[in-house]
């Protein structure tokens, strides 16, 4: 699934073809994705000029004339750009906009998806109880979230209302990078360990966004390109593999935690 990263490389590809243009043309082809489109939604967006694109968490919010364009990528979804004037529609290609002669398709195999048109005057439901990003958290804030809740912190982390964006493999990452482990109750965090977690999300995050995400499966940026940060985990998807820690000398397990794959190190992640 996209996670900030990936989102925020979507983003970075949309925004200089987009910003300051006015959407020419756009085709739904078909009434929903995992949510149904609001009425009307093709004849909406057209002829809306696009002011700004801004990335909340997973959330892509195209600032329109009227709306605000909600997107989000759920599981499978991508935004793919083309040059060319003769656009060939793709497989699962559900809704394609033109600005200029670049065409945008929103191509989403297994449908996860969502799309809503939001009006101006209204805060975005999905962003409104979110909590602040991680590059704009402030450390205090951040433990008084994690002091809220009892669950497991890989389990807190995920949560969005604790702290926006993250998913399963930077969670995973950010853990590792912090010696912390992911069972360990939340609110029993330390005021040390959180500020000292909270800049290793934001790094591992700023490595990944540089690396343009992880390719796992679905993910490219707008052009086709594919991230690298994969080949950057460091016990995500590393089940076996001896601990990179300087001077551990463990394995990485993998276990299965509120139905998600949690990658750890069982010797220097024990705190
Ligand atoms: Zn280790």
């Amino acid at each position: 699934m996209p996670e900030l990263p990936e989102v925020e490389t979507v983003c970075r590809g949309l925004r200089p073809y987009m910003e300051g243009k006015t959407l020419k043309s756009v085709q739904a082809y078909r009434s929903n994705l995992r949510n149904p489109f609001p009425p009307l939604f093709a004849e909406r967006l057209q002829g809306q000029k696009v002011n700004k694109i801004i990335r909340r968490g997973k959330y892509i919010l195209v600032e329109l004339s009227d709306y605000t364009w909600m997107m989000h990528l759920g599981m499978s979804g991508k935004i793919q750009r083309s040059l060319s004037s003769h656009y060939v529609h793709q497989k699962h290609d559900h809704v394609v906009w033109q600005v200029d002669d670049v065409t945008f398709a929103f191509n989403d195999p297994r449908r996860f998806g969502d799309m809503d048109l939001i009006p101006k005057s209204q805060v975005c439901t999905q962003v409104k109880s979110m909590a602040p990003e991680p590059f704009e958290m402030k450390a205090g804030d951040f433990y008084k979230r994690l002091q809220k809740t009892s669950r497991p912190l890989k389990t807190a982390l995920l949560d969005q209302t604790v702290i926006a964006g993250l998913g399963n493999i930077y969670v995973c990452e950010a853990l590792w990078q912090s010696g912390l482990s992911p069972f360990k109750t939340s609110n029993l965090i330390t005021k040390q360990q959180a500020q000292g977690l909270l800049k290793n999300i934001c790094e591992v995050l700023e490595r990944a966004i540089e690396a343009g995400g992880s390719s796992l499966r679905d993910h490219r940026a707008v052009d086709g390109t594919l991230g690298y940060f994969q080949h950057h985990f460091k016990v995500y998807d590393q089940k076996g593999k001896s601990c990179p820690t300087a001077l551990c000398s463990g394995t990485i397990k993998r276990e299965v935690q509120s139905g998600r794959s949690t990658y750890y190190c069982t010797t220097c992640q024990k705190k």
